[in-house]
């Protein structure tokens, strides 16, 4: 569950450094495992000359007077800002498709030619089992290069005339449905109709607001279908497909930066080999979105104590997230905070969280720091020392000096936590520690968080596997994570 903060604490400082051409990697450690002797780090030496590559052509379209190219060359790449993992979404936005000038397809091309090695990057990196890494890779190779068939098919698309489509899509498309942002998906000839405000109720068509009096109640909502989500909702069909359409958003990066804790090694190996990654877990995740946050609490209010008192809540019994809208939390952390323990608990078979009786925190450290998520079109970005609950933990770490170290956190229980009465401030250090285990160094202890997340799901850590996954003793982490925080030197790890 998500605790109401007392003040939304979500600052947006765009803190893009310059600096663009060190190109600096945002999957780490990739030279080491590949085993390559010939350069330190492959993905930074690609992203370093592809980088160059832009930056010439871009000038070149300034002098030929194609500015509005030159600019569209110039945010192709994100600005990375330190501390931050970038996802880039394989569904980007579609291509010009007017005549293209000699400069755009040059541009077209390099992009085609840089793709081209990131697909070749990310199958060594599979082999090598570095799995996050080889998937991220992969999903940067597609926006870079669209149609490439075989990274496509590897993420389980499908080619659909001059588009790539998911199997989901295919199937909608065959039985002659449309899909449509504001309504979600409908048979081809209903959107005009739907979108001159009549809807379509078991076999005749009604007023919107005769539909809506109909959907009132929860139990008889609307529904809406997405590849991995259903969401039902009394609000409106159309915020039942914008919350659908920010869950899909979400799961591409959730997917991406956590495909180690959802893949095997091994899985990925054979899908090199194979058919593909197959995208779609088989039951869809389901959601519901209240009206309103009396409707909220009168649903959930038996289920759960204190449900009052949240914006938003995962129930795991259930296997259903619940919401309702808050204008408080207009950067919606509450869906990916709740969000995220949907797809920790159900991608995997996993224990019951609240039954754990240590290493609880991680699975709400996690949670916060997803929270961080920038969603964005072409690539999303995840940790920042600016969003989240980070400048909390900051402020309190420097002006209260509230910290709980690392080997009394990892002993506590799900009833430990939430009964402290220091829980608002615990929050933000958990989200600042698992921020600091994601982004840190480059990430160097992702996979260890990432295997660590795998245990305590399973229900098999115990209070010494968070040092033994990372390899390191946890005294030395809480030093490592106070001169993160506070922007001091990074300690390098013992060795
Ligand atoms: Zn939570």
């Amino acid at each position: 569950m998500q605790l109401l903060r007392k003040t939304p604490s979500r600052i947006f400082i765009a803190t893009l450094m310059g600096g663009v051409l060190a190109g600096y990697c945002a999957v780490a450690r990739i030279s080491q495992a590949t085993g390559d002797e010939e350069g330190p780090n492959l993905y930074t030496q690609y992203t370093t000359t592809f980088l160059q590559k832009l930056d010439r052509l871009a000038s070149a379209c300034d002098e030929a007077g194609e500015t509005d190219l030159a600019k569209r060359i110039r945010n192709w790449m994100p600005q990375r800002a330190p501390k931050k993992i970038y996802l880039f979404h394989p569904d980007s936005p579609a291509t010009n498709k007017s005549r293209k000038s000699e400069l755009e397809q040059t541009f077209r091309e390099m992009c085609v030619q840089h793709g081209e090695e990131l697909l070749e990057l990310s199958r060594r990196l599979a082999a090598d089992g570095q799995v996050t890494e080889s998937v991220m890779v992969l999903s940067e190779a597609i926006y870079h290069a669209p149609h490439l068939p075989e990274a496509r098919r590897l993420l389980g698309y499908q080619k659909d005339g001059d588009r790539w489509i998911t199997s989901e899509a295919e199937k909608q498309l065959a039985e002659g449905n449309i899909w449509s942002d504001q309504f979600g998906w409908l048979p081809n000839d209903h959107l005009p109709r739907y979108q001159a405000g009549e809807r379509y109720y078991h076999g005749r068509w009604i007023s919107r607001e005769k539909d809506a009096l109909l959907h009132a109640d929860i139990k008889r909502g609307w529904k809406v279908e997405t590849d991995h989500y259903e969401v039902i909702t009394n609000h409106s069909l159309e915020a039942g497909a914008q919350i659908a359409l920010k869950l899909e958003q979400f799961y591409s990066v959730w997917w991406q930066v956590f495909a180690n804790y959802h893949i095997s090694s091994e899985e990925l190996k054979k899908m090199f080999s194979a058919s593909g990654i197959p995208r779609s877990s088989l039951k869809r995740h389901k959601v519901v979105y209240f009206r309103d946050r009396k409707d909220y609490v009168s649903e959930l209010g038996r289920l759960q104590a204190g449900i009052e008192n949240s914006w938003g809540f995962y129930f795991e019994n259930r296997k259903t997230a619940y919401f309702y809208p808050e204008e408080k939390d207009p950067e919606k952390s509450t869906l990916w905070h709740e969000a995220t323990h949907q797809l920790f608990s159900e991608m995997r078979a996993s224990h019951k969280v609240a039954r754990l009786k240590n290493n609880f925190w991680i699975t709400e450290g996690i949670a916060c720091f997803m929270e961080s998520l920038q969603p964005g079109a072409n690539f999303s970005t995840l940790g920042g020392l600016q969003e989240g609950r980070l400048p909390a933990a900051r402020a309190r770490l420097e002006q209260t000096h509230f910290y709980i170290p690392f080997d009394r956190l990892v002993a506590l229980s799900g009833s430990d936590i939430q009964r402290d009465p220091d829980i608002q401030k615990l929050y933000s250090q958990i989200a600042g520690q698992a921020t600091f285990l994601m982004v840190a160094d480059n990430g160097q202890y992702r996979k260890g968080v990432t295997d660590y997340l795998r245990a305590v799901y399973r229900g098999i850590a115990r209070p010494e596997t968070l040092a033994l996954k990372l390899g390191v003793r946890l005294v030395v982490l809480d030093n490592q994570y106070r001169d993160f925080l506070l922007g001091r030197q990074t300690v390098r790890p013992e060795p």
